[in-house]
């Protein structure tokens, strides 16, 4: 048992869990948390918002590593972007912890939920909160408002940054080299990161 794995249970006593993932860097450590604790979690990886396809592989790929690695089941959802970019139309210069956002957590987190009720899973839970970039009731309003679709289905809506999460997150990142991005995912995430560190390099003030 590693140092810091702070004890965990699931809602209703249940074991199996499905984990939306986003990221290797962002979900490392909550599947080890998860593992240790005698928990079967299963990654559910759908994540149409990632541009461009090379950083969606490449996110893809560090998440089936370590998944592997941990010996947990990975279900690889077909990401159809078409359908990403249509849901957030209109909200293409929302800041980041804006509505292009809730609407962004809301499609994965709707899948990640019709997925599991159809599998026999009665808990799902996501990795998405973990970062400090994202604003945790906003995910957490997402994932509620997604099992309300599903009788007997339950967001688990446990806070992955307390108990030393987000310390062992950098620590399990470091120790698995995960790649980690730059930017949250989306084209207008990436763009917005570009003109940051433009600004930053003229010394401007940058726009948030
Ligand atoms: S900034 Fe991140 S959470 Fe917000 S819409 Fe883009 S990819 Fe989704």
């Amino acid at each position: 048992m590693m140092k810091n794995s702070s004890f965990l249970q699931l809602p209703e006593g249940e074991i199996k869990i499905l984990l939306h993932v986003c990221c290797a860097p962002c979900s490392g450590s909550i599947l080890k948390r998860l593992v240790e604790n005698g928990m079967e979690p299963t990654v559910f990886f759908y994540n149409p918002n990632i541009y461009p396809a090379e950083e969606y592989r490449r996110r893809k790929e560090e998440v089936i590593r370590y998944a592997e690695k941990i010996k947990v089941p990975f279900v690889d959802e077909d990401p159809d972007p078409e359908q990403w970019m249509k849901t957030v139309q209109g909200y293409e210069n929302a800041p980041e912890r804006g509505e292009r956002c809730t609407l962004c957590f809301e499609m994965r987190l709707g899948k990640t939920a019709a997925y599991a009720s159809k599998n026999g899973f009665r808990v799902f839970a996501t990795s998405l909160g973990i970062s400090r970039w994202k604003d945790l009731l906003q995910v957490n309003r997402a994932g509620e408002k997604a099992a309300r679709f599903f009788s007997q289905l339950i967001y688990w809506d446990y806070n992955w940054r307390l108990h030393g999460g987000t310390e062992l997150m950098a620590s399990v990142s470091q120790e698995e080299n995960f790649y980690k991005q730059k930017y949250c995912g989306c084209l207008y995430s990436l763009h917005q990161s570009i003109s940051r560190s433009l600004s930053k390099k003229a010394g401007v003030q940058p726009a948030r």
